[in-house]
């Protein structure tokens, strides 16, 4: 008999459903082979190209041999400088570049990557849902367990922290939020940020706060989790440079706050990767070092797709609310449809793709998220197309 090689998946990934924007992919593929001319508004990508002066930055960039060798674990103390720089004048909080600042290949690296630092099997980990797919899958690839905090409309998509449960409490090692909020849209109040960090320091919870759209806002600005007295004894914050410069394919990221959670983290990356390639760096300084007004035209760009498609859906007689932050609207599905049911409905009568909100958590059923990254003239056909179909 001959031997016949086999080998299996590990339990971790045997298991898992396909990553929801894979799935998505898939769907959108088949419509476009079936020659639907499609108007994709499900995918957290943006559009616009990144600004011309960081190309020209990474260009010269890329010709200095010094960057073609390994770059440091922690990062190039210009780009932690610049960071430091960026949060000063964005937020008014005060950075060490040395020991408050760490690159990241992209944030979803650093955010997948923290529960091996201090999650242990069987360990809780406090997980918003809806919320970006990142936060529960890391925890589990960390051998934890994700304890869902719902978030509800009724209560301004915050997650309500007084109704976790005591025991729960006891057993967890962090707590993820995320705002502005991916997908609901939600800006946190500075009284929720405050009572985040009371119940951190409380349980000793690490507070990871993923701030991802701080700079895709169209009224007031966002606050960081930072600016909250005590943030910095309990936590850290995720930033990119994805959203706010369009810079999602050059995978930069960073983390800042409490110095003892960064080196966790460090530890975890020191082991595992190599850091960001050094011109990215450079041009991500370019990028951080940019006058903030120069971002504004993003902003327009986004509030006027969110103007075309808020009141497009308003019209149709939908239910949602107008998004002050992030590029994304929650919309409530209308019946007799759920999340899945209503994307498909928009995908095969309408070639309008949005994506189904029990993606992002069993509390996301009911609600599909739509993403301002298509044309003015896009979404505005996209809102007709829908007027035919609803
Ligand atoms: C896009 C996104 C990220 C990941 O950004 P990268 O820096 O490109 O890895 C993280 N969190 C949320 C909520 C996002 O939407």
């Amino acid at each position: 008999m001959k031997k016949r090689f086999s080998f299996e998946l590990a339990a971790r990934i045997k298991h898992l459903p396909p990553y929801l924007f894979a799935s998505i992919d898939k769907m959108k593929q088949d419509a476009i082979r079936k020659g639907t001319d499609l108007i994709d508004l499900s995918i957290g990508d943006p559009d616009i190209p990144t600004p011309a002066k960081i190309v020209k930055a990474m260009k010269k960039a890329v010709e200095n041999p010094a960057h073609h060798r390994y770059p440091s674990y922690e990062g190039m103390i210009s780009f932690r400088e610049a960071v430091a720089r960026w949060y000063k004048t964005r937020f008014r909080v005060a950075l060490d570049p040395k020991s408050e600042v760490l690159s990241l290949i992209g944030s979803k690296e650093g955010i997948g990557h923290i529960p091996l630092a201090f999650v242990n099997p069987g360990d809780t980990v406090l997980v918003p849902s809806p919320g970006y797919p990142v936060y529960p899958i890391g925890t589990l690839f960390a051998g934890g367990q994700s304890h869902m905090m719902p978030l509800k409309e009724e209560n301004g998509f915050l997650p309500e922290l007084d109704r976790i449960p005591q025991k729960v409490l006891r057993q967890s090692k962090l707590m993820f939020l995320n705002y502005p909020n991916n997908p609901t849209s939600a800006v946190a109040p500075r009284a929720f940020f405050e009572e985040a960090v009371g119940t951190a320091f409380r349980h000793n919870i690490v507070v990871c706060h993923d701030a991802s759209y701080t700079e895709i806002y169209y009224d007031r600005k966002p606050l960081s989790f930072m600016q909250i007295p005590g943030a910095k004894d309990i936590g850290i914050e995720f930033h990119s440079l994805s959203k706010t410069y369009n810079m999602t394919g050059w995978r930069i990221g960073f983390a800042v706050g409490n110095r003892e959670v960064l080196a966790g983290l460090g530890k975890v990356k020191t082991n595992l990767d190599s850091g960001v390639f050094q011109a990215v760096q450079e041009a991500a300084v370019t990028a951080l070092d940019m006058d903030t007004a120069e971002l504004s035209g993003i902003r327009d760009t986004y509030r006027e797709r969110r103007d075309i498609l808020y009141s497009g859906l308003k019209k149709l007689g939908m239910n949602l609310i107008k998004p002050q932050a992030t590029f994304y609207l929650w919309v409530k599905v209308p019946a007799p449809f759920d999340s899945m049911g209503f994307v498909t409905h928009m995908l095969n009568k309408a070639g309008v793709l949005a994506t189904p909100g029990n993606g992002f958590g069993a509390s996301g059923e009911g609600y599909v998220r739509f993403a301002l990254t298509a044309s003015a003239g896009k979404i505005n056909e996209a809102v007709g197309r829908l007027r035919r179909i609803l």
